[in-house]
């Protein structure tokens, strides 16, 4: 055996991989170069560390259930004029997360609202933080279930482990009271620990509608924007421009449709 091969084996041995395969390579490459043993060995660590680097954000991606892959640089901000480009890069430097503060993103259909939510969890996952993705809905479903499974208290884990728990599309189903108690549950449980994004098409003024009580609204409204950051869009459906350009709608319906504002 020689010794680059054993070299080779004692890394793959050792969980090195990376390292083991790009070996023979590097070492010609290092003669190729005239590089320095210092040079030749922060190359080869380098690369194992990238590709540990990049398994790690996958597998957390995966953990993640995103939606779909977007990130900010996706986002066009120059169409939504009402944001205010400043305010969702200071959001991306995930301090609100360091923080257990919320990000409350409200708005009509289409303006981005769930975009801009994975893009802040991509940008959490890249930061090594835990984020989860999933819709209001489907979370209070899956909570009753297991409420009524008597395991409800072990199920909420799911949803109080992650730092960056994303709750998409509140607000466009209500809730009747069973499923406004666990929503209270979980906001109390992760209040001041963890932060919630939260997209909703609706405003606060409605929201003793979406829980179906004026008064639980109240207290878990007042938990979540205890230390919160709301961003508040106003715009047209991005989904709906290129349907506008091409006549596909009368100006005046895609109007009505989709840019009044939320109350
Ligand atoms: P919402 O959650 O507010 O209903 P989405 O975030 O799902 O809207 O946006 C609808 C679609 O339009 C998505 O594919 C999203 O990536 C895209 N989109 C929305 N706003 C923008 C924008 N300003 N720049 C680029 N893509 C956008
Ligand atoms: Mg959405």
């Amino acid at each position: 055996m020689t010794q680059i091969t054993q070299l080779r084996e004692s890394l793959e041995a050792l969980g090195l991989a990376q390292m083991a395969s790009l070996l023979q390579s590097r070492l010609e490459a290092a003669a190729h170069n005239n590089a320095t043993y210092p040079e030749f060995l922060w190359d080869l660590v380098e690369a194992e560390t990238a590709a540990r680097r990049e398994r790690y954000l996958k597998a957390r991606t995966r953990l993640a259930h995103l939606p779909f892959y977007k990130t900010l640089d996706q986002f066009d901000f120059s169409f939504q004029p009402s944001i205010d480009e400043r305010q969702i890069r200071e959001l991306a430097t995930l301090r609100f997360a360091h923080d257990a503060s919320n990000v409350i993103l409200q708005g009509p259909p289409g303006v981005g609202k769930s975009h801009l939510a994975v893009a802040l969890g991509i940008q959490a996952i890249q930061q090594g933080m835990g984020v989860y993705f999933i819709t209001a809905a489907d979370m209070v479903a899956d909570l009753r279930k297991a409420w009524a499974e008597n395991r409800l208290e072990r199920r909420m884990r799911v949803y109080t482990a992650p730092k960056v728990l994303i709750v998409d599309e509140m607000g466009y189903l209500p809730l009747d009271e069973t499923g406004a108690t666990i929503f209270f549950q979980l906001v109390s449980m992760r209040y001041e620990k963890s932060s919630i994004i939260l997209t909703s098409n609706k405003s606060y003024g409605d929201w003793g509608t979406v829980f179906g009580d004026a008064i639980l609204a109240t207290a878990i409204l007042d938990r979540l924007l205890h230390h919160s950051t709301t961003v508040n869009i106003r715009g047209e459906s991005y989904r709906l421009k290129d349907k506008k350009r091409a006549g596909f709608f009368s100006t005046s319906l895609v109007r009505q449709e989709v840019s009044q504002p939320p109350k």
